[in-house]
């Protein structure tokens, strides 16, 4: 089986990615945790390229990335590509979002991700994107998932992204979503 490295230290993320991608011809390696990986490109597809080509060359084997974030329509769009870096902790990422949107009631939402796939030159050969609509609700409800999910509100489900069985928040996810677009190109180049 080829080694397909994936491009993420978050532990969320890693769980949900390695889920999407069970039972694919790929032997699945985290990144190995010394390996710093620079994001500092100011859009989804920039960082999820950057982040794909570096791994993927630093380990001569093929990559998978996936950058994302939370766009709030009443705060222009923030934090966006900056979600990560909006506070230490998924607690004070939260607080700081509903401090930020105050008793606003306009709370839409939405979650995007950028999925980006290298071979071992290093070249990105595919990419996925996928979007979630939602709204930030005032109080954090469920206990799954990570990051943001409690306060991610899926109206066309009536749950929080916490709040969902794991299978479902993967099948509708921004990430799901994104990483379906991939799938078909993973298939075919195992
Ligand atoms: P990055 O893609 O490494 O820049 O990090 C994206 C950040 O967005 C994560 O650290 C989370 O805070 C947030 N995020 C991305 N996807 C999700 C999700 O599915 N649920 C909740 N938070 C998410």
């Amino acid at each position: 089986m080829k080694a397909l490295f994936l491009a993420t230290g978050n532990p969320g993320k890693l769980r949900e990615l390695t889920g999407l991608l069970q039972g694919l011809a790929w032997q699945l390696h985290p990144k190995p945790e010394a390996l710093e990986l620079a994001e500092t490109g100011t859009t989804f597809t920039e960082n999820a390229d950057l982040k794909a080509s570096q791994l993927a060359r630093a380990q001569g084997a093929w990559a998978i990335a996936d950058d994302s974030g939370l766009e709030v329509v009443a705060l222009g769009g923030d934090p966006g590509v900056y979600s990560a870096r909006y506070g230490t902790t998924d607690q004070e990422r939260i607080e700081r979002l509903l401090g930020a949107l105050g008793d606003n009631p306009q709370r839409r939402a939405r979650f995007v991700c950028v999925v980006s796939l290298a071979n071992p030159q290093g070249e990105v050969v595919h990419r996925g994107e996928g979007v979630c609509e939602g709204e930030v609700l005032p109080v954090p409800r469920g206990q799954g998932g990570f990051g943001y999910d409690p306060v991610f509100y899926v109206p066309a489900w009536g749950l929080t992204y916490a709040e969902m069985p794991p299978d479902l928040k993967q099948r509708i996810s921004h990430r799901g979503q994104a990483l379906a677009q991939v799938l078909p190109y993973l298939r075919a180049w195992a």
